[in-house]
């Protein structure tokens, strides 16, 4: 009779903990679907599933599809019982390989136990002890999206019914996982320009404002490169607009590759005429990698119809705070000192 009791107990507690688990449901679609950006869905889905399944042990990790990564995976968000682990395997491991492979769920109770994987590999695939997980794939419509995953140093820390659950809460995440990254793509879009990926006028103009504020808030400066291709009228008239289209194509990669390591915000500010700002970068500076610029524009090749062509800029340079304090006004000082450069013969740097 006691022991009947006690079972019964055990029965009812693991079904209040199994409704108070799915009663969660709830609250994770109610906050996903609220939510446009990738990053807080990848946030909140695990962080949730951390807590609710991996009772905040071990580690859970969510990949995404990623085609330029070499395994097709890439690590997006980890939550972690221990904050200084490092997870080495960025691009998964032979587990997350298996569920991309499978596109299916995956529950290994005890590694050591499990014929499926070889225990050889993945000792030498990462340091960080892992005797258990759990794994499901993000899925919309068969199309692979990630994958969410909880791993534990115990084995047998994992069960069916928390499988069930993290395919449940998969299930849910696909359909927001999409639409955030459907989301971030639009964005992304809609603040490059199509024919040169380079920024267009509009965000460099609100990124300009910002930059603008802070120098101002913290005394510090930036400074401002117009350019525009000489003569290019010629160049269309004689070798065709969409081989004019390419020349705008590899003056903006060419432009991009020089400034680099300068981190700057560069866009197309109209037809082929370029803006680029350097923050942090005083006048003199910003005038001698001007020069550069227009050096290495100078003696760039571009192949067409196996003909070698080339072209040449005049740039513009203007400081901020040296040449005005106004957001406005630094762009038509610069556009000024381009005009100057347009009037000195063209192919030259002005300051103004
Ligand atoms: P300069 O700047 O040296 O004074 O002479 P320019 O001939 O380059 O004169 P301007 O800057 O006024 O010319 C603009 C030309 O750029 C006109 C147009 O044919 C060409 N252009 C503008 N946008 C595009 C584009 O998207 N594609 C192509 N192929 N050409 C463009
Ligand atoms: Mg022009
Ligand atoms: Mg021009």
């Amino acid at each position: 009779m006691n022991e009947e009791n006690v079972r019964e107990a055990k029965d009812k507690s693991a079904l209040l903990e199994k409704i108070s688990r799915y009663a969660q449901l709830k609250n994770i679609i109610e906050e996903i679907s609220h939510n446009l950006s990738l990053e807080s869905i990848a946030d909140t889905l695990s962080s949730i599933v951390f807590s609710l399944i991996g009772e905040n042990k071990g580690v859970c990790s969510l990949y995404l599809a990623d085609h330029q990564s070499r395994t097709g995976l890439s690590l997006f968000k980890a939550k972690k019982e221990d904050r200084g682990q490092v997870i080495k395997s960025k691009e998964g491991d032979i587990f997350d390989l298996w569920v991309l492979r499978h596109t299916s769920s995956l529950l290994v109770e005890d590694i050591k136990k499990d014929f499926r994987f070889d225990l050889e590999k993945i000792k030498s695939d990462d340091s960080r002890k892992v005797l258990s997980l759990v794994s499901s794939p993000f899925l919309v419509a068969n199309r692979f999206l990630g994958i969410l995953r909880l791993d534990n140093p115990e084995a047998n820390f994992y069960t069916q019914d928390d499988l069930r659950l993290l395919l449940t809460i998969c299930d849910l995440g696909a359909l927001a996982l999409e639409n955030g990254e459907l989301f971030s793509r639009t964005q992304e879009l809609a603040i490059h320009d199509e024919l040169t990926s380079l920024y267009t006028k509009a965000h460099f103009l609100e990124r300009l404002k910002e930059e603008t504020g802070r120098a101002m808030r913290g005394g510090g400066q930036f400074s401002l490169l117009m350019f525009d291709i000489d003569y290019f009228k010629n160049y269309n008239d004689k070798f065709g607009h969409t081989a004019g289209d390419i020349v705008l194509k590899r003056l903006s990669q060419c432009t991009v590759e020089f400034l680099k390591d300068l981190n700057p915000i560069i866009c197309r500010f109209g037809g082929e005429e370029f803006c680029a700002l350097l923050s942090r970068t005083d006048k003199e500076k910003a005038d001698s990698i001007a020069e550069g610029l227009r050096a290495e524009i100078e003696k760039t090749k571009i192949i067409l119809r196996q003909q070698e062509t080339h072209i040449t800029v005049s740039i513009g340079v203007a400081n901020f705070p040296l040449d005005t304090k106004d957001e406005a006004e630094i762009i038509v000082k610069a556009d000024r000192a381009l005009y100057e450069a347009k009037n000195k013969g063209r192919n030259k740097v002005v300051c103004i």
